[in-house]
């Protein structure tokens, strides 16, 4: 049973609990956590019942969770389950941290449906060979990808990813019951990408490590019901701040990582965002050339402009590098 009052974390097909205090913990933080999406929703009679997985009596269905494991530079990893899937998307974190991190989240997996991969930064891949040893999962990468991953990881850890599935950019397949959609983002990788994921009439957005918002990225970030989008640096705080100027200029560059300001812009223009989200996560924020106010106060300053009829009723949230922000539920 899917209803909001019903799911519980251990109810997931792939959760399984642990009983230490720090666990209880994470546990009554996690139903607070519920409690508040669900009040808040309750206030803005948002509720959209939804087809698959509904519980009845008068109970929401949930189509996904989301767990944002890590984001920014040191590392990226976003657990995406469903009723029946379980995904990572990227593996930047070791096999230790993910774990701890899972743990945090309430979400300790016993089983992996695939992990998903944007691109060959070390940043999206360096915990890949270690968790692929964990769960001996498939890997759905490019093949340019591929490439870049053999050659950027020692030779002896590229042979624990031996279970390897090749997408591309404009293509659409399924994982389990999840439907995935890739799509080209500008980027200095081999041939990076963002995705779009869809399951029960659902759709979730990821889209990090672009230099620019080109319009098929935007069209392809239309109704999303969850956006998570990177909000990488503010352009002054870059300017005046500890990187060499030549790492500067490829973080400005169109194949850099998105600005405050180019997201700002975004946000606030009703034909770029359509602001169908319910919560809307900016991602992959810079240590030294952002912090979650100055991009939050952005944002919000962005999402104040638009026109009342236009507005963005969803919630704001900061990913971040250090702790799992989730599971946010859809
Ligand atoms: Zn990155
Ligand atoms: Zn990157």
């Amino acid at each position: 049973m899917w209803a909001y009052k019903a799911q519980l974390p251990g109810q997931w097909p792939c959760s399984r609990l642990t009983g230490n205090g720090a666990i209880a913990r994470a546990r009554l933080t996690r139903r607070l956590q519920f409690a508040i999406i669900l009040t808040t929703r309750l206030r803005r009679g948002r509720h959209k019942t939804r087809a698959a997985g509904a519980a009845g009596s008068g109970g929401e269905a949930i189509a996904f969770r989301v767990t944002i494991l890590a984001s920014g530079s040191s590392g990226n990893a976003t657990l995406l389950e469903t009723q029946r899937t379980c995904l990572l998307v990227d593996a930047g974190l070791g096999r230790k941290e993910t774990l701890r991190r899972l743990a945090d989240a309430e979400a300790g997996l016993e089983r992996l449906d695939g992990i998903l991969i944007s691109h060959e930064h070390t940043d999206h891949i360096g915990g890949l060979p270690q968790l692929m040893r964990h769960w001996r999962t498939t890997v759905y990468l490019t093949e340019p990808t591929h490439g870049e991953v053999q050659r950027v990881l020692p030779e002896g850890s590229c042979k624990r990813i031996n279970r390897v599935e090749y997408i591309r950019a404009g293509q659409r397949f399924t994982i389990g019951d999840i439907e995935v959609a890739a799509f080209a983002v500008p980027h200095d990788a081999a041939d990076p990408l963002g995705f779009t994921f869809c399951a029960n009439g659902t759709k979730v957005s990821l889209v990090t490590d672009l230099g620019y918002l080109p319009e098929l990225v935007k069209h392809h970030l239309r109704d999303s019901d969850g956006l998570i989008l990177e909000s990488n640096h503010d352009l002054e705080m870059l300017k005046v701040g500890p990187y060499p100027w030549h790492v500067k200029q490829r973080v400005m560059s169109r194949t850099g990582h998105l600005s405050n300001h180019s997201v700002s812009e975004f946000l606030a223009d009703p034909e770029g965002f359509d602001a169908a989200a319910r919560f809307l996560v900016l991602a992959h924020l810079s240590e030294y050339n952002n912090n979650p106010d100055v991009a939050r106060i952005s944002a919000e300053e962005a999402l104040g402009r638009r026109p009342a009829e236009a507005a963005f009723r969803g919630e704001l949230l900061i990913a971040s590098q250090h702790v799992p922000l989730g599971p946010l539920l859809l």
